[in-house]
């Protein structure tokens, strides 16, 4: 038995955050010789093929830079190479084994989705989570595992960066991507200063806010922040929060998560304050989590996506049962069910949380708001004001009256390699180059640009509409060095000629 172990669905004790991992070596050494077996099996990675290109400078370009070494990155750079276009790098901002969210404001203990989930393995059964974490840990831990660890998530996606060799380039934040005579020019910030690099194209898989940024609502006043009020996606020092008074806004699994966190780290007390009179009950995301789902949903027309598309996001999904026992165990947890929060401000030290038909505030010491992300095609943070330029759902589609969302319509309207478009065709070409992986495709191309189960379909989708891409652009040097291509097949047999005479 691992520390890992989660036999017992119905219990309240999680395993804590900070897990030691503590892999066998032995086992991941005999592993990654099956992973390049395989590997090799199946002929990856493929050899390089698209042409070199220069700038008119002579300055070196990257045929495809990926923002973000989280999953969606890591499988969209592994895709590209397997496939033979070599010259990729992948930049993040973060230091290695702290990409994505699961080990700073990702606060709960284990994955919310099963363990049986591949993970981002491309079709390789070597490369799956189930088979890196057998070999780590043994086929009983994995018997008795019941959902992943985030550091063991963390610990699989890292080896996955590893054993792919993937030119991963860490402590680098991209932070702008702008047009450059038919190529993009990415000014980068790492450790050293700022700098430049040029690409053909540039997947943004830069994570579940990547798209917009957190949500906070428009009644929660800014002054705030930062002292008495933090987005369930910032830092937040629980530490300086004990013996205080907590407000969580929305019942999400992220304000649960933040409450039951609150709380293990010594908060006084917690109050929930949800919108709704009873939480959501089903999944409807996991319902439509199906092969169908994945492959079909980019073949709807506009009126079939958007349809299901704002069933499945006002449907909202419960959190997951554990997470709300982990906070309900707590003492000083309260849920307030049916009050909505019309004004949140600051007097003095305090927080004064107003509800709907109340005359009196209630007050507070921290505020955290867990109203999830925002999708908004004109504030893609890398892009900055050309973002303006690129196309969204209210551009293109105009919904009938039961079915406007006016938040739906700002979500990006992409083409269907997740490429963007250009909100005024003709003005600004260059954004097709662009290719948007994260939670911001989900209007265009269904669930599979965030969460895991969709993670190897939306990397094969993506790296397939480089290729075809990178292919139409490079035919003219494709073509010569096929024209030079001499490779003698019947040398050694008698009807071997050394020039060919033409028919
Ligand atoms: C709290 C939380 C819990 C979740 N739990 C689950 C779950 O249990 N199961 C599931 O299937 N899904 C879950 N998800 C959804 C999804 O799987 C995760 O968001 C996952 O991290 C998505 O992977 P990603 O590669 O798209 O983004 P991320 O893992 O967020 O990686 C994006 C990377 O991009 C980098 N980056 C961003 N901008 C820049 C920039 N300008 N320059 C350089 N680097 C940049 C970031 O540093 C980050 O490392 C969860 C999401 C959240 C927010």
């Amino acid at each position: 038995m691992t520390r890992y172990v989660e036999t017992v669905v119905d219990q309240h004790h999680i395993p804590a955050r900070d897990h030691d991992l503590h892999p066998s070596k032995v086992g991941l050494l005999d592993h990654e010789e099956r992973v390049a077996r395989d590997l090799e099996m199946l002929g990856y990675p493929a050899a390089n093929w698209p042409a070199e290109v220069r700038s008119p400078e002579g300055e070196p370009v990257t045929d495809v830079v990926v923002v973000g070494a989280g999953m969606n990155g890591i499988a969209a750079a592994a895709a590209l190479i397997f496939k033979g276009v070599r010259n990729v790098r992948v930049l993040d901002r973060n230091p290695a084994g702290r990409e994505g969210p699961w080990l700073s404001f990702a606060r709960m203990d284990t994955l919310r989705s099963p363990k049986s989930l591949p993970g981002p393995a491309l079709g390789v059964p070597s490369l799956t989570f189930r088979a890196w974490y057998e070999a780590a840990f043994g086929k009983d831990a994995w018997e008795d595992l019941y959902k992943i660890p985030n550091a063991v998530w963390v610990g699989y996606l890292t080896w996955l960066q590893r054993v792919l060799s993937l030119p991963v380039e860490h402590k680098t934040v991209v932070r702008e991507i702008a047009p450059a005579a038919g190529l993009l020019r990415i000014e980068i910030e790492t450790q050293r200063g700022l700098d430049t690099r040029l690409a053909r194209r540039v997947v943004l898989a830069t994570g579940r806010g990547g798209a917009g940024g957190d949500r906070i609502p428009e009644f929660a006043d800014r002054a705030l922040w930062p002292d008495l009020a933090a987005h369930t996606n910032e830092a937040i020092d629980f530490v300086r929060l004990r013996g205080k008074s907590i407000a969580i806004l929305g019942g999400g699994a992220s304000a649960w998560d933040n409450a039951a966190t609150a709380l293990e780290q010594g908060a006084a007390r917690v109050d929930m304050y949800v919108r709704r009179r009873t939480l959501p009950q089903i999944n409807k995301g996991r319902g439509s989590a199906s092969p169908g789902y994945f492959y079909g949903w980019g073949s709807l027309d506009d009126a079939e996506r958007w349809s299901l598309f704002v069933y499945l996001n006002d449907a909202q999904a419960p959190p997951p049962h554990e997470t709300v026992r982990r906070a309900m165990h707590q003492k000083g947890f309260n849920i307030h069910l049916g009050k909505p929060v019309e004004a949140a401000a600051r007097t003095g030290q305090r927080v004064l949380v107003h509800i709907l038909g109340e005359d009196i505030p209630r007050e507070h010491d921290f505020l955290i708001v867990g109203t999830g992300f925002h999708v908004d095609a004109a504030a893609i943070p890398e892009l900055g004001a050309w973002s303006r330029s690129v196309a969204r759902w209210r551009d293109r589609y105009a919904p009938p009256g039961n079915l406007q969302r006016p938040d739906l319509g700002d979500f990006p309207y992409l083409g269907p390699g997740f490429e963007l478009i250009e909100r005024n065709p003709g003005q600004h070409p260059e954004l097709s180059q662009i290719h948007l992986v994260n939670h911001g495709a989900a209007l265009s191309h269904g669930a599979i640009a965030s969460d895991i189960p969709g993670v190897n379909i939306a990397a094969e989708r993506l790296a397939t509409a480089i290729v075809s891409s990178l292919f139409r652009e490079d035919l003219k040097a494709i073509r010569h060095n096929l024209e030079q291509y001499d490779e003698p097949e019947l040398e050694g047999t008698p009807f071997f000629v050394r020039a060919v005479p033409r028919d």
